[in-house]
């Protein structure tokens, strides 16, 4: 595997590759590296010549401080993962190189209505920062394609808003959620529950499937929605922010029937101090 951490031998090896007609594949990535991330991967290796793994813990996308203060580094334990993996490329920038100009100047692309609700309404400029990064990054990998997890759907809708803004030949593969054998999502932010807290998480996927399954035994997409909310809330130390159902491409909230419509229920919830997100198509 090969590892850069400056931009400019990356550009030359890059540029090399692409000459060659070499397909290239990319997985943006935080770091703190579990099997849903490994899965992209997974999925890059035969549709692509290259893959290209980024770990970068971005601070524009963090409302939060503490939350960026103890976002997992597990470098050494990621770059294990990415070995036995057989990553072709992990890109390991600095905070100097995606944001040269110091302190961070965001392009300020309107996201629409995806900006507006959901994450959006809970952790404001969150998605901006998050456009703002992938744009950098697809700078510097232009890539074929770009590897995303079904895990942060509305992150997708915001980076395919971000790629028809600025015109980009870059194409999105979405991956399922990987789950532990309880149900689970995997998420970096799973190894801060504490066991009781873990254990209590695997309530959200319970709900979340139990709701797909009944889904016609509800009078109404209301009555589901307020069963969600109810099984969630059960949860000891749990303060449940949302649970949506919405429409898969616009993700306005779908009030009168789900049927017939593609549509998807997406919630976050804290349990014990930490913030989970998860979501099922319908
Ligand atoms: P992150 O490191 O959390 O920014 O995630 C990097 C990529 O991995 C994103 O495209 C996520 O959607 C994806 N991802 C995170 N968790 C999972 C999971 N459990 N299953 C599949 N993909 C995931």
């Amino acid at each position: 595997m090969y590892l850069f951490k400056s931009e400019k031998q990356f550009a030359s090896f890059l540029q090399k590759e692409k000459r060659e007609g070499k397909k290239i594949g990319f997985v943006p990535t935080m770091g703190a590296l579990h099997y849903g991330h490994i899965s992209l991967i997974e999925k890059a290796k035969p549709e692509c010549d290259i893959v290209v793994c980024s770990i970068f813990v971005n601070p524009t996308q963090f409302n939060d401080k503490k939350d960026l203060e103890k976002y997992p580094r597990p470098i050494e334990h990621d770059m294990e993962m990415l070995l036995k993996a057989d990553c072709t490329v992990l890109y390991l920038p600095s905070v100097e190189e995606m944001y040269p100009e110091g302190k961070p100047h965001l392009k300020n692309y309107d996201l629409g209505y995806y900006d507006k609700v959901l994450e959006a309404a809970f952790r404001p400029g969150h998605f901006l920062g998050v456009a703002n990064v992938v744009f950098r990054l697809l700078q510097k990998v232009n890539p074929d394609v770009l590897y995303l997890g079904q895990k942060d759907f509305q992150q997708i809708q915001i980076i395919r808003k971000m790629i028809e803004i600025e015109n980009l030949p870059t194409k999105i593969e979405v991956c399922e959620i990987v789950r532990e054998a309880s149900g689970l999502a995997m998420s970096s932010r799973n190894v801060r529950l504490s066991d009781d807290a873990w254990n209590n998480a695997t309530i959200i996927s319970q709900t979340l499937f139990f709701l797909k399954e009944n889904k016609n035994n509800f009078s109404s997409v209301s009555a589901l929605r307020k069963e969600g909310i109810k099984m969630l809330k059960a949860i000891p130390d749990s303060i449940v922010e949302y649970l949506e159902v919405c429409d898969v491409e616009t993700l306005r909230s779908i009030e009168i029937s789900v049927e017939g419509k593609p549509a998807i229920i997406l919630t976050a919830i804290w349990i014990d101090g930490v913030r989970l997100i998860d979501n099922v198509l319908l």
